[in-house]
């Protein structure tokens, strides 16, 4: 399958023909309520098709506010919400990628098939610039952010292969050869999945390939080796060990680690060579994962691997950390997008549901709880998009560098509680799979995992404090420029400060990081949300408990009407 499409095309959604698995407003009726033995009521079923809700642009306020107008946004919102592309979603996500080791014949092949869905999804995204836009012309991280957010409200799975392909980009800026081939590549707007090379190719995907058995963390552990292959060409290597994790493995290369005489060094390996062979990237299985269903998640080994060296030998970490850094965007803009599904679930499920003859929305339990939700979902989209415009600007380069890892930390940290009260606010249903909750459910604790996991994310916030005293500077002028606007801010900066006058031992990273990412979220909400008010009084104010609701009664309405 190829597909490409000139840049800012309509998403291809809504010109596919309509299939079994794709119900058109035309061709669906209404279901029978009146059944044999009762009558389904006080069961909200799907938003409509035509339903704002429906659609992840017009229905998202906050969104809309931190980025502006944008056309290509606005399309991608309502091709999201589509009944095609939520079928597309739940396809990709239930009939699982299967690995194909061999052909028939018994060569090998290394090859995963996924549904038809997963394409689908690739195609919108890819297409429509998930990978490209951000390093157009005129294109702005910002804009890539809201894509991602809005992407992974839907299919979060597909979205690892798009993420990697545009983080890896920067990162060829260390071998113009490389680069030259590969950028226009990954930044086509097109979806090329055919296992051909790359220089035959419409568009290409790359992945990422660093985590080995014996440590993920600490990747200067890794034990593949490197050795150069001098008849093969300047900087061609041949690789041999194994990676532990390697996600998307039919992505068309992979930036990797292996140790060479000079150090850890970092190689792009390809994944199908120019001659028509494919490169010796041997799948051993598909890790079977608590979620992330539709991402094929691998165990590779290479054997005497063609890669080629993407700078120095013994640079491997500072080439590869260009990728781990627009990797981390994203990362803290998924759960802002999860949280952001799982609280339209909620909110509509309590709007049409009805207990003790009220509306569960018009509860004022209820409505703690969701106002409680709503805060967390908001502060997390403001955080998010507040460091993704760091990343647009060259001047704010340390403030992004520091504040990428504080919204990671917070916003993956708090994603799974949220979301598991959202969940609860459906009751019973919201543990059934015909809801998006568990998908969501399941989803929510990866994000903190990968890219550094949160002690790992704590550590390295403390390293950057130390080693690069520009981040902490234009962290501190952020907060120092939010003083005097509220008293609830300026006594919670004061207390941060008072008691970590210096950067804490490392037994309370977590500590200082959690309140540094929270004085943070306070700024950005009191520059940007209209809940700030809400955010300051039940996030940084007076006695509350620890879990969604407990708090003293707030006024609700005007969060809730933001949702
Ligand atoms: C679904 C999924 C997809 C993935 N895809 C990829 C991929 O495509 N490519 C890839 O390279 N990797 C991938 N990973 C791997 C992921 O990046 C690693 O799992 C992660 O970096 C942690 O490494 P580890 O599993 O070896 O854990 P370890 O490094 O052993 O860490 C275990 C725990 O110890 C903590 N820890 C480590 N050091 C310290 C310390 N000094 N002090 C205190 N605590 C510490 C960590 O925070 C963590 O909680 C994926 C993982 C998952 C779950």
């Amino acid at each position: 399958m190829t597909t490409t499409t000139q840049p800012n095309a309509v998403p291809a959604a809504s010109a596919q023909p309509p299939t079994a698995q794709t119900p058109t407003a035309q061709t669906l009726s209404a279901p029978r309520a009146q059944l044999a033995t009762h009558e389904v009521f006080n069961q909200p079923g799907a938003p409509a098709a035509d339903s704002p809700a429906r659609d992840l642009w017009v229905g998202d306020a906050a969104l809309r506010a931190c980025v502006g107008d944008n056309p290509d946004l606005a399309r991608l919102g309502a091709a999201l919400g589509s009944d095609e592309m939520r079928e597309a979603a739940r396809d990709a996500q239930t009939r699982l990628p299967e690995l194909r080791l061999f052909d028939r014949g018994g060569r090998r092949i290394d090859e995963v098939h996924f549904h038809p869905g997963y394409h689908r999804l690739m195609a919108l995204g890819l297409e429509n610039g998930y990978a490209a836009s951000a390093w157009e012309p005129g294109g702005s991280h910002t804009s890539h952010a809201a894509f991602m957010y809005m992407f992974s409200q839907v299919e979060p799975g597909v979205c690892c292969p798009m993420t990697m392909t545009y983080a890896a980009v920067p990162a060829l800026d260390a071998d113009a050869g490389l680069s030259a081939l590969w950028r226009p590549k990954l930044t086509a707007r097109a979806y090329d999945p055919a296992p051909r090379s790359v220089d035959s190719k419409a568009g290409a995907t790359m992945g990422m390939a660093m985590t080995e058995k014996q440590g993920g963390s600490d990747v200067r552990a890794n034990t593949t080796r490197a050795v150069a292959d001098t008849g093969s060409g300047e900087g061609v290597y041949r690789l041999t060990g194994h990676k532990w994790f390697c996600s998307a493995p039919m992505c068309d290369g992979f930036l990797t680690l292996a140790q060479t005489d000079g150090g850890l060094t970092c190689f792009l390996v390809p994944r199908w060579l120019p001659d028509g062979t494919r490169n010796a990237f041997q799948i051993q299985r598909l890790k079977d994962k608590l979620g992330n269903k539709a991402n094929a998640s691998s165990e590779i080994e290479y054997h005497d691997t063609l890669a080629h060296r993407l700078g120095d030998e013994g640079r491997g970490v500072q080439t590869i950390i260009e990728m781990v850094h627009h990797t981390r965007l994203d990362t803290a803009l998924a759960p802002a997008g999860l949280m952001r599904a799982a609280l339209s679930e909620a909110m509509y499920w309590a709007r049409g549901r009805t207990a003790f003859q009220r509306r569960l929305i018009d509860q004022p339990l209820m409505r703690s709880v969701l106002a409680d939700l709503g805060i967390e979902a908001e502060a997390a989209l403001m955080l998010g998009m507040d460091v993704a415009r760091a990343f647009d600007d060259p001047d704010a380069r340390p403030y992004a560098r520091l504040s990428v890892a504080l919204a990671k930390f917070l916003s993956n940290k708090r994603a799974p509680g949220m979301i598991y009260e959202c969940m609860e606010c459906l009751g019973g249903m919201g543990y059934v799979e015909d809801t998006p909750l568990p998908m969501l459910y399941r989803e929510a604790p990866l994000n903190s995992i990968w890219e550094g996991s949160g002690n790992v994310i704590c550590l390295d916030i403390l390293r950057t404090l130390m080693r690069e005293p520009d981040a902490g500077a234009q962290v501190d002028a952020r907060l120092d420029a939010a003083r005097g606007q509220d008293r609830r801010f300026d006594d919670a900066l004061a207390a941060h400060r008072a008691r970590w006058p210096a950067l804490p031992p490392e037994a309370e990273a977590r500590w200082f990081v959690e309140s540094l990412a929270q004085l943070l979220s306070g700024a950005v909400m009191m520059a940007r949300s209209p809940l700030a008010d809400a955010w300051l009084a039940t996030r940084l104010d007076g006695p509350r408990g620890q879990i969604a609701g407990a708090m003293a009664a707030v006024d609700a309405g005007p969060v809730l009407a933001r949702f």
